[in-house]
């Protein structure tokens, strides 16, 4: 049995004062049947731990290097992330790939580096409009995930979360429709196979683009989608709590 899992990506938004009140109002969180996971601006990291300690919030980084320490200007590794307290981290975001060129080596490095540092990491993996457009959606991420499943010893998928993420559903408004979300998060599974059907069958995918209250039930309900990777819904702490409730 899955747990359910909601994850909120906060990108580049806030300051110290905004962290901490929405910290404050999550902690109000008390499911216990539910993981909750947070993932703030790198320099608020501290003080997400910090806020997070007596709440059932999780607390992640949105990014990590590609190598394990030295004359690397700007990079925060796997290991410090760990070291703060932190016990997730996002990988792959397609915002990391278009915007900061990661492609599969890098990802895969990133995971690597994550998982020697014991984090949970959360790969993303999703197709452009162009590419859906296309009826490509099924190939890209293929390829995405086969980048690490050719790479990673089955025992390592035990600390992995997929996070199916279709770059067309991010910040725009425009969800993928649950039909559209189960067909790839199945798709997903499936291919998951190949590393084994206990693998397939546990590991966590989590749909992400415009989730916000309204569509998070109907998505969470479909039998492939295990929870969500909420970016913009995220930095509102009710309309979070609200998805968190779904
Ligand atoms: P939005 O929820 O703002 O569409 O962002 C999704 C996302 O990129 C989460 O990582």
């Amino acid at each position: 049995m899955r747990r359910r899992l909601i994850a909120g990506n906060w990108k580049m938004n806030g300051s110290a004062a905004s962290a901490r009140a929405l910290l404050q109002r999550l902690a109000e969180f008390a499911d216990d049947s539910k993981d909750v996971v947070v993932f703030p601006p790198m320099p608020y990291l501290s003080l997400a731990i910090d806020g997070n300690a007596s709440s059932r919030v999780g607390t992640g980084a949105q990014n990590c290097a590609a190598y394990e320490q030295g004359a690397y200007t700007g990079e925060v590794s796997a290991s410090m992330i760990a070291d703060l307290g932190a016990r997730h981290v996002l990988v792959g975001h397609s915002e990391r790939r278009a915007l900061f060129a990661e492609n599969d080596a890098t990802v895969l490095a990133k995971v690597q580096q994550a998982l020697a540092a014991k984090l949970t990491v959360y790969v993303c993996v999703g197709e452009t409009l162009a590419q859906r457009r296309q009826d490509q959606q099924q190939t890209v991420v293929a390829e995405q995930l086969q980048a690490l499943i050719a790479e990673l010893p089955a025992s390592a998928w035990s600390s992995i979360v997929v996070a199916y993420e279709p770059v067309w559903a991010i910040g725009t408004g425009e969800t993928a429709t649950p039909e559209q979300a189960q067909a790839m998060h199945a798709f997903i599974r499936s291919q998951l196979q190949q590393v084994s059907p206990d693998v397939a069958e546990q590991t966590r995918i989590l749909y992400g683009g415009s989730v916000k209250a309204a569509n998070a039930a109907e998505l969470f309900s479909q039998p492939d989608i295990d929870g969500g990777l909420v970016g913009g819904a995220s930095l509102d702490a009710e309309e979070f709590l609200a998805i968190c409730h779904s």
